[in-house]
């Protein structure tokens, strides 16, 4: 134990955890095991918050999340080979996201891997990370354990940001160095993210645009939410007058009730305009690859895109005006510009906006009053929306297919950084990692809106929420199966569906199991009364909603990219 030697020495123990905090890393997101245990005591033993998981692709998505949230990268720590794979998922969607995040695992003893000798989990990690991640880094000697760790951080946050991961072999934490020496090893990052200010001529080239422009809209993405210059983008939003359109984790850096957001219009929005800014979001398929029917005449709009990342313009359509920055400077000058040349904001375009989402919100808003039964899911989200809207600050996590797609659109956000969802990759099983970084990092009460299919892929993390006491409300939708709980086994054997669950699936006894409160609720009111119960007690509390079953579209609003068989349907 580290007490009992020698006062003037240090480890490489020791230096691992000097040197994150030094950088004002406070947080691990870890699950222990060879050769990383005593690492995550010794973490918590120098004043670090260890939130251990119970498998490491939540704890990894857990650290991208904080990475999101802070600008800072989260840390996940992870045992070798399998546990390492385990995390690599997390880290290959922290960068998919363009979220920072360090993956630190241990590894085995590296003559032994070198040599292909068959050691205990043996595994060439640091060739595995390596396409999955913006920078790999192996750490062979304590004295370097500074410069590694600075230049993790450094990459991991600058420029477009991403994983990195940093390989351990057990041996080097335990190797010793001078106290002393060890300390002078250690580097703070300086100015890890400088900001980066648009060139003069790309402003002007996009003030033209915008000149030109008789229907312009801002597309907001969660690059602009990650940015954090919430006040630069609304007062660029507010005095050019523009419709803004959110994507899923930009909404809230302006509320969705705020007079200008297009979300309820999203359909005329994207078709009618004639000139859009793209705002930290990619033009990926999340939004049809800019092109199609979707987007209105080929050729009818030209796009500005600011991107941290230049290599991001004409990813898919033509780029008339990139504005290569971080979204704060970006934003700064086009307001500045757009002051000068006293461009007047398009009332008409606004207007017309204006009416499309407002009749579409009221047609909204009587299916979310039913009191059908079963309960559908326009019901439990009109809950769901109220209790949102009730407490502002709640952060959101939402996850599943139908759960995913229609909570999205139905429940408002009101603060930037409220919401996190699948991201890019739509990815499944985010949401407990999610939920217990979010409460962790902010302090926040989380609500997380789940498909019951999505969290089976994290339910078990469940354990973890009750075992921190976190203030995490979870919502299951619980419609017993993938999309929809009613399918029929195509062969017609006694096997059940592939896309079905065990029906009525008691998800609120296995968080009692944990000493946190189950609930379950099969009506409107008796779901309102569980969430506005969780919400003023901060408890962990899962709720188990029970959906009818026959509710829900195939793969929600993304059925289209199910690929169907010519020779089935013949
Ligand atoms: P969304 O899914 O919300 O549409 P994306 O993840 O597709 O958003 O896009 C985010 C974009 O934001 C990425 O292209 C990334 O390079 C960019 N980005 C990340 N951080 C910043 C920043 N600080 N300033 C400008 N752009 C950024």
């Amino acid at each position: 134990r580290a007490e009992t030697a020698p006062e003037t020495l240090t480890d490489g123990f020791h230096l691992l955890i000097d040197a994150l905090k030094l950088n004002g890393i406070e947080t691990i997101y870890n699950v222990p095991g060879i050769p990383i245990t005593d690492l995550g005591r010794y973490a918590q033993a120098q004043g670090m918050r260890v939130i251990s998981f119970r498998h490491e692709q939540h704890a990894g998505y857990a650290a991208s999340v904080a990475g999101f949230l802070t600008k800072m990268p989260g840390v996940c720590m992870t045992v070798s080979a399998p546990g390492f794979l385990n995390g690599v998922t997390a880290l290959a969607n922290a960068t998919t996201n363009c979220w920072p995040m360090i993956l630190i695992s241990g590894s085995s003893e590296r003559e032994i891997v070198d040599l292909a000798q068959g050691d205990y989990e043996e595994m060439d990690q640091l060739a595995m990370a390596r396409p999955f991640c913006k920078a790999a880094y192996r750490l062979n000697y304590a004295q370097d354990i500074g410069i590694a760790v600075a230049r993790a951080i450094r990459s991991a946050v600058s420029g477009r940001p991403g994983g990195v991961y940093l390989d351990i072999p057990g041996a080097m934490l335990g190797q010793i160095m001078d106290g002393e020496e060890g300390k002078k090893s250690l580097v703070k990052v300086i100015d890890p993210a400088p900001r980066q200010t648009p060139s003069k001529e790309s402003v002007a080239r996009a003030v033209n645009v915008l000149k030109e422009a008789k229907r312009p809209l801002i597309v907001i993405g969660k690059g602009a939410a990650y940015d954090q210059s919430d006040d630069v983008i609304k007062e660029l939003v507010e005095k050019s007058g523009l419709p803004f359109l959110p994507m899923s984790m930009a909404k809230g850096i302006l509320p969705d009730t705020h007079p200008q957001c297009a979300a309820a219009a999203r359909s005329l929005v994207l078709k009618e305009s004639d000139a859009v800014i793209m705002m930290g979001a990619r033009i990926n398929w999340l939004l049809s690859h800019g092109k199609g029917m979707q987007w209105g005449e080929p050729g009818s709009k030209k796009f500005i895109q600011i991107d941290i990342d230049p290599e991001e313009m004409d990813s898919n359509v033509e780029i008339a005006a990139p504005l290569v920055g971080d979204v704060g400077s970006c934003a700064q000058a086009l307001i500045d510009a757009l002051e000068s040349e006293g461009i007047a904001p398009p009332k008409d375009w606004l207007d017309q906006v204006n009416t499309k989402a407002t009749a579409n919100m009221e047609k909204m808003a009587n299916k979310l009053q039913n009191n059908n039964d079963p309960m559908d899911y326009f019901a439990a989200l009109g809950v769901i929306k109220e209790a949102v809207n009730k407490r502002p600050e709640t952060i959101l996590v939402n996850e599943g297919a139908n759960t995913l797609d229609m909570c999205r659109s139905i429940v408002n956000i009101h603060k930037p950084r409220h919401r996190i969802d699948v991201g890019t990759w739509g990815v499944m099983g985010i949401g407990m990692g999610a939920a217990v970084a979010a409460a962790v990092e902010t302090g926040k009460q989380v609500l997380a809106v789940e498909g019951d299919s999505a969290f089976g892929f994290c339910g078990m993390e469940i354990e973890t929420i009750c075992r921190y006491k976190l203030p995490v409300c979870i919502v299951i939708f619980n419609n017993n199966g993938i999309y929809r709980g009613d399918g029929e086994n195509w062969g017609g054997g006694d096997d059940p569906a592939t896309t079905v669950f065990v029906e009525d699936s008691r998800y609120d006894m296995m968080m009692e199991a944990f000493g946190g409160v189950g609930v379950w609720a099969k009506n409107p009111d008796e779901l309102r009364q569980a969430i506005e119960e969780a919400l003023a007690s901060g408890k962990p509390t899962l709720i188990n909603a029970a959906i009818d079953p026959a509710a829900g579209k195939e793969s929600g609003n993304i059925g289209n990219l199910n690929p169907s068989s010519v020779v089935a349907q013949a």
